[in-house]
């Protein structure tokens, strides 16, 4: 399967305009099929690949355009994305339809094909029921959230649908959704669903379309003589030449799956229905277990990769894992805190055992590697500054200082002295100093604070 970037590039390459295949006196396709689902016999009236038309498929040309004589095949248009399926010609060569454009009449298959296709062979035509029914789904959901909007009373200028498989995303020019209106709009969506309404389609002049003040609105600009009028019984007429299901009833379920923001003031609203509203209440209900479990960080890490699932949760449920992450995070950082406060307090108990039981003060400790010859500790009051310099030789305590020189001082004098770094704040802190001998350091050390006057 092509990406859906890779296949726009594809159909980028394959360039034609209407008078194309008017110079060729080529007809414009029948598209009256599209509606039925059932295959479709056709004529391929031309093949185009990236260099142009051409007679026939070749193995070389393996992603092309197929435009035939009619079509059972619904094109991308008023906001609905393409159906695909399958054209297969008589001596089996197939063309996967991965996507169906319109220029002017005329309607384009893409697709990759394997296989000869002729001009003026005979082709079958078969869309994917599937997607279609999802199609369906989809559009009639727009319909139904379209009403809502209505009800909002947001002008129709203001939020436009596209319609996608068993999702529709709304653009909207509005500030950020609360949880009521979130909330509102699904349970209008579900009401409709529940009342399993009938959808009706009636074909009606334009200027009796254009007085009739219960059809809300067109999907497509331009108004034709006749204007197809789709109507949801009970609730609501529009103007649409979309596909849609039979009932309401059909969509089964409907959830807002995303609201975020868009430049310009706007906000995009995603609605699953379907298919893809039954798999996100499926995933609705895992979370809501995961967030009642013990935190753990298992239960952490399934929780986040929920969040990578776009358009696949609900709201609700993307919100009450984000709250759930962003607590986590900050108990995280709390217990960090909190063993690093106790890490400190066990060191200093340490020293402050070492310095009463021996007279020490200043005390020697085992290097903590080669180079890290010295280790410095200090504990301040207001009333009474302490350094501790702390590191063991073999002799064990050696040395008793005790000072008014901070010992970031101190600090400062033996990297001055020594090279090495130094490093600390508050109650505690440390130097590591360069190659030097702990003997050196300390008596160098108790100079420093001679000088200072507190020996
Ligand atoms: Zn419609």
């Amino acid at each position: 399967m092509l990406s859906e970037t890779f296949l726009l590039e594809k159909m980028a390459e394959i360039t034609v305009s209407e008078s194309d295949f008017k110079e060729r006196g080529i007809a414009e396709t029948d598209d009256s099929f599209k509606y039925a689902e059932e295959e479709v016999t056709a004529t391929v009236q031309a093949i185009l690949f990236k260099g142009g038309f051409c007679d026939s498929t070749t193995g070389e040309n393996s992603f092309v355009c197929l435009v035939l004589d009619r079509t059972p095949f619904y094109c991308e248009r008023g906001g609905q994305k393409s159906d695909q399926g399958e054209i297969r010609a008589r001596d089996g060569a197939v063309l996967s339809v991965l996507d169906v454009q319109s220029v002017g009449g005329y309607v384009l298959h893409y697709g990759t094909v394997d296989g000869c296709f002729v001009c003026g062979g005979e082709a079958a035509c078969a869309v994917e029921k599937e997607r279609r029914a999802a199609l369906r789904r989809g559009h009639t959901a727009a319909h139904v959230f379209d009403e809502f909007l209505f009800q909002e009373k947001v002008p129709r200028s203001d939020f436009s649908v596209v319609v996608f498989p068993d999702q529709i995303r709304i653009e909207v020019v509005k500030r950020a959704w609360t949880r009521d209106e979130i909330e509102s709009a699904e349970k209008h969506m579900e009401e409709h669903i529940k009342r399993n309404l009938r959808l009706e389609t009636e074909i009606v002049p334009l200027e009796e379309v254009l007085q009739r003040k219960d059809i809300l609105s067109v999907f497509e600009e331009k108004y034709p003589k006749s204007v197809r009028v789709v109507t949801i019984l009970g609730v609501s007429s529009q103007a649409c030449g979309g596909t849609h299901t039979e009932t309401t009833g059909e969509l089964v379920d409907a959830v807002i799956c995303g609201e975020k923001s868009l430049s310009g003031g706007k906000r995009k609203v995603t609605v699953a229905v379907g298919k893809k509203a039954v798999s996100a209440r499926r995933k609705e209900r895992e979370i809501e277990k995961y967030l009642q479990e013990e935190q753990n960080e298992d239960v952490l890490s399934k929780l986040e990769k929920y969040l990578k699932d776009e358009g696949g949760i609900p709201v609700g449920s993307r919100r009450a894992v984000e709250e759930c992450l962003a607590g986590a995070k900050k108990r995280r950082a709390r217990e960090e805190k909190e063993r690093e406060r106790a890490g400190i307090k066990d060191l200093e108990q340490k020293c402050l055992e070492i310095i009463s039981s021996d007279e020490a003060v200043f005390v020697f400790s085992p290097p903590l590697s080669r180079k890290e010859t010295a280790i410095c500790l200090s504990r301040c009051n207001e009333k009474n500054k302490k350094v501790f310099l702390i590191q063991k030789s073999e002799a064990g305590a050696e040395y008793s200082i005790s000072l008014g020189e901070s010992s970031q001082g101190v600090g400062e004098k033996i990297k001055e002295k020594y090279g090495g770094r130094y490093w600390g704040k508050g109650c505690v802190s440390g130097m590591l100093s360069g190659e030097c001998r702990p003997e050196e350091v300390a008596r160098f050390v108790k100079d420093v604070l001679k000088q200072a006057g507190s020996l």
